[in-house]
């Protein structure tokens, strides 16, 4: 479903993904993990055509996103690390302009809307403005408003942040529910490694630009020699710095 052919992206001399190589077949769940700076955003973006690679190929359902960003961004669908909302509208507002970014009519649009707001817990504020949200509220909206279009792969930076346990738990059954009915694909990054063992299939992780480890959860931990251990610890062996010098 996604491929990612030696993916490289410079910003003049550094380089902030380095040569990534990666398939993620129809249905998985996805963890792209990394310390601060490794280049999961800048990754992600490339995926979602917001950014382009200045080495290697992304293909999204065999499309490749640069050659067709149409055509891509038609079956992708991205939550970056900060969403921004439009906060005058309310949610049925805010779903209906993007539906129509998809070129989804106003019929095709309201019953997935009324759906998609139910099912994030945001039924009875659909009629309130965003700018009165929580934060979490405004998490929701924008899990909703990404599915509208019915993506076939969600790309998604930092889904849980914000998230109150109800919530978070609302979206890893989504998410679980989706992949195995539906067919989705889901990429997602985070910093919560229990969310990342308890939810993907199979999971990369990526320091300093480059892919340290991919694999299943267990395939890590037996690959790093943390079996039975917290993915705390496979994290921390594969993104181990040099041994800094003490100082003199
Ligand atoms: P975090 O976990 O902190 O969100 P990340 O893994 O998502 O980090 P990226 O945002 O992809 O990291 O950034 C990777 C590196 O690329 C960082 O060193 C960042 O400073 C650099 N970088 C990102 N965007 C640009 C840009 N437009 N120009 C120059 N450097 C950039």
């Amino acid at each position: 479903m996604l491929h990612l052919d030696h993916v490289t992206k410079r910003y003049g001399a550094f380089t902030a993904v380095n040569d990534v190589t990666l398939h993620l077949p129809v249905g998985q769940i996805f963890g792209f993990l990394g310390p601060n700076g490794a280049g999961k955003t800048t990754t992600m973006k490339m995926i979602a055509g917001l950014i382009r690679p200045t080495e290697g190929h992304v293909r999204v359902d065999g499309i490749d996103v640069v050659r067709d960003p149409l055509a891509a961004k038609r079956c992708i669908g991205y939550v970056p690390d900060r969403p921004s909302l439009y906060e005058r509208l309310t949610p049925v507002e805010y779903c209906d302009f993007v539906a129509g970014l998809y070129g989804m009519t106003e019929a095709e649009a309201r019953p997935r809307s009324t759906e998609l707001l139910a099912l994030f817990g945001l039924g009875e504020h659909r009629s309130a403005l965003i700018e009165s949200f929580s934060h979490g509220m405004k998490q929701r909206l924008v899990m909703a408003s990404v599915l509208l279009h019915r993506p076939r792969l969600l790309v998604v930076d930092e889904p849980m942040v914000g998230l109150d346990p109800r919530g978070a738990r609302l979206l890893k059954d989504v998410l679980r529910r989706s992949a195995r009915e539906d067919g989705l694909t889901v990429m997602l990054s985070t910093h919560t490694l229990e969310v990342a063992d308890e939810l993907c299939d199979r999971m990369a992780v990526i320091h300093r630009g480059r892919l340290v480890g991919v694999g299943s959860p267990a395939e890590l931990r037996t690959a790093t020699g943390a079996e039975g251990q917290k993915l705390e610890e496979v994290f921390l062996a594969l993104t181990e710095e040099e041994a800094v010098a003490p100082p003199r």
